[in-house]
C-alpha cells in the first residue's frame, strides 16, 4: 500500500463543536462531507478517544465551522492538538449558539452548519456520525482552508486521532526509497548541506532551517540552535525543548 496516495484525497479543515450540560467541547477535523441533499445531511468521523465525541453523542448535536485559508494558528494549535478535557478551548473564542444548542465557532470561520445527530456507525477506532443540517450560514467570502494547503504550509502531519493519520516513519520510508531510486544526484547535494529540520513533538510542525520561520520573524538559514530561547512553535506554542531533530 502506498501511504502517500492518501494525501491525494482532498479535504477541508473544520472546527466541530458541541455542548452538553454546560460544557463546551470542540476539535478540528478534516472529515466533514455532505451525504445527502434532501434532507441535507453531513457526516463526520470522530476518534473514540476524542473528548468531544462524548458531548456529541449525549447532546445529539454538533456544529461545523469551515476554516478559512489563513486561519489563526493558535486556533489550529488548541482545537487541533489539545484536549477539551485539559483546557477550555473556548476561553478566547467568539461563538454564537445554534438552534440545536451547539456553540458555533466564529474565529477564522467562513461558514457554519448546525446539525442534529440522526445516525452513527462504529468503525473501530472512530465513530462515523451523520447529522441532519438544521441551519447554516456564510460568514465571509474568504477562501476555505484545504488540508493540502495546511500540510504544505506547516509541513505537518495529521494528529494521531485523525482518520487520515499515517505514522511519520511509514511516510519517511516512502520518501527515502523514492529519493534513492529517482534522485541520487540531488541527495548528494543535500548531503553537503548542514541545514536540518526539527519537529515539534506536540503537534508535528517542522522547523526547516533553510526556510526559517517568517511567521515568527526568523530569517531563512537560521540554525535551530540559534533560535531565541523564547522561540515557540507557531502552531501549538510549545517551547524549543519540545522539538527533536529530524
Ligand atoms: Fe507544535
Amino acid at each position: 500500500m502506498k501511504y502517500k496516495a492518501f494525501h491525494k484525497l482532498s479535504y477541508g479543515l473544520y472546527v466541530i463543536a458541541t455542548e452538553f450540560e454546560g460544557k463546551k467541547a470542540g476539535y478540528i477535523g478534516n472529515t466533514a462531507f455532505q451525504v445527502t441533499s434532501s434532507p441535507a445531511q453531513i457526516a463526520i468521523s470522530c476518534h473514540k478517544e476524542n473528548a468531544t465525541i462524548d458531548g456529541i453523542l449525549k447532546s445529539k448535536t454538533f456544529s461545523i465551522s469551515v476554516l478559512k485559508k489563513e486561519s489563526e494558528t493558535s486556533l489550529i494549535g488548541e482545537f487541533g492538538f489539545m484536549s477539551s478535557n485539559d483546557i477550555d478551548k473556548f476561553r478566547n473564542i467568539e461563538t454564537i449558539t445554534a438552534q440545536s444548542g451547539a456553540p458555533i465557532v466564529l474565529n477564522s470561520s467562513i461558514a457554519w452548519f448546525d446539525c442534529k445527530v440522526v445516525n452513527s456507525v462504529d468503525t473501530g477506532s472512530h465513530i462515523l456520525i451523520i447529522g441532519e443540517v438544521l441551519d447554516s450560514d456564510i460568514i465571509s467570502e474568504d477562501e476555505p482552508l484545504t488540508y493540502d494547503y495546511y500540510r504544505e504550509k506547516y509541513k505537518m502531519l495529521a494528529p494521531k486521532n485523525a482518520p487520515t493519520y499515517v505514522e511519520s516513519e511509514k511516510l519517511k520510508k516512502e520518501v527515502i526509497s523514492e529519493n534513492k531510486v529517482q534522485e541520487e544526484p540531488v541527495s548528494k547535494v543535500e548531503a553537503k548541506s548542514e541545514l536540518s529540520t526539527h519537529t515539534c513533538t506536540i503537534c508535528g510542525f517542522q522547523y526547516n532551517e533553510e526556510e526559517g520561520d517568517p511567521s515568527m520573524g526568523i530569517a531563512p538559514g537560521t540554525p535551530f540552535a540559534e533560535l531565541p530561547e523564547d522561540y515557540k512553535c507557531p502552531i501549538c506554542n510549545a517551547g524549543k525543548d519540545y522539538f527533536t531533530e529530524g
